[in-house]
């Protein structure tokens, strides 16, 4: 059966996502596309054949829609999350799920009441081939339990205004659903360092670089550095040390070059390159998920962890202080972390 999709929001990522259903996803196409600005969503809906609906209603009521992507500003997932829902149809929604924890639950709450899942969150890491062969690693037991990760987020610069608190909500967010999902594991505490800062930004609205740090209630932890203006390339590391052995993601494959007295393999600079077969096969296998009518990735739940703990580090940047990472009794629909 064929998906017939929905995309709302035009902008960077729902383009991406347009041309990706329409030139490498099997198994669906898009059909209808609703942004704020009809003039990019006529441009969107050009490049598959689809047609513009007004509003993001009208496109959610339409029979020839099956499923929508959300690839709106965050700040208005939560309330077409909800209408997706009151509408029956399943979603998949960029991240965050919702831009308050709170949020997040309203939607955990009306998801749960419709008996299962229909909401898909897009964290695209756990696609990411290094981070798959790390998980089937650690899970396999070889090297004993793990007891620590060492993760690094570097970023070359921000695309314009970044803030102190942008480096969890927008950077770290990454890291807080993957090592969570890597572990199988919940956060009990988080914690934020400040190392000297930059001379490559402005400490009054950005302190640069920041150490995150988190335990898990299995006693894992977890050290995170997030450098925002790195100025080198978009580098991410993540390497996580068990009982007999440590278990390093690997760099993407890259040519590497022999010359002028050097070897070096390039890095990408952003993370549009970094993680495109990541965003590709995200997007597969919610199509066939949504074919076999039973969704397995990224969930709501996993939208409201993520949200919780993102709080609790926004918390300890200005407590400087280990602050806990309260999560509610996980409904029985998401028991299978
Ligand atoms: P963007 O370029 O600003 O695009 C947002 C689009 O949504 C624009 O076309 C905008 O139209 C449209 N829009 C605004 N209000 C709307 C509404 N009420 N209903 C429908 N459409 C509306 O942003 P982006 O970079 O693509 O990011 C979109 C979302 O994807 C964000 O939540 C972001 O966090 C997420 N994202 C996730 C990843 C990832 O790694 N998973 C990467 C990038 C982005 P106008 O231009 O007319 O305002």
């Amino acid at each position: 059966m064929e998906i017939r999709i929905g995309m709302v929001g035009a902008g960077q990522i729902g383009e991406d996502h347009v041309r990706r259903i329409t030139e490498k996803i099997s198994g669906a196409r898009v059909t209808a596309v609703a942004s704020r600005s009809r003039g990019p969503a006529e441009r969107v809906a050009a490049l598959c054949g689809a047609r513009v609906e007004p509003d993001v209603q009208s496109l959610l009521r339409a029979e020839d829609v099956d499923a929508v992507i959300l690839a709106s500003p965050s700040e208005r997932h939560e309330e077409q999350v909800l209408w997706a829902l009151e509408a029956g149809k399943p979603v998949f929604c960029e991240k965050p799920l919702a831009i308050t924890a709170a949020g997040c639950r309203r939607i955990v709450q009306a998801e749960v009441a419709c008996g299962k899942r229909m909401v898909q969150v897009g964290f695209m890491r756990r696609y990411d081939r290094g981070y798959r062969q790390l998980k089937q690693a650690v899970e396999s037991g070889t090297w004993g339990k793990p007891l620590m990760i060492h993760c690094a987020h570097r970023n070359i610069a921000p695309h314009g205004h970044f803030t102190t608190e942008m480096s969890v909500t927008q950077t770290a967010i990454h890291e807080i659903d993957v090592t969570r999902w890597l572990l199988g594991e919940d956060y009990e505490t988080v914690q934020v360092r400040f190392p000297r800062q930059t001379a490559n930004a402005d400490a009054s609205v950005l302190r640069d670089p920041q150490i995150m740090m988190f335990q898990t209630r299995g006693g894992v932890c977890i050290d995170l550095e997030v450098s925002v203006n790195c100025r080198y390339g978009y580098d991410i590391q993540c390497e996580v040390v068990c009982e007999n052995g440590v278990l390093r993601m690997p760099d993407p494959s890259g040519l590497l070059v022999r010359a002028e007295a050097k070897r070096y393999t390039a890095l990408e600079t952003d993370w549009v390159l970094r993680f495109l077969d990541a965003y590709d096969l995200e997007l597969q296998e919610w199509v066939e998920d949504l074919q076999a009518g039973h969704l397995r990735g990224p969930s709501s739940w996993d939208g409201y962890a993520a949200a919780v703990t993102a709080d609790a580090l926004l918390r300890a940047q200005k407590s400087g202080q280990i602050e806990p990472v309260s999560l509610e009794t996980c409904p029985d629909i998401y028991r299978s972390l």
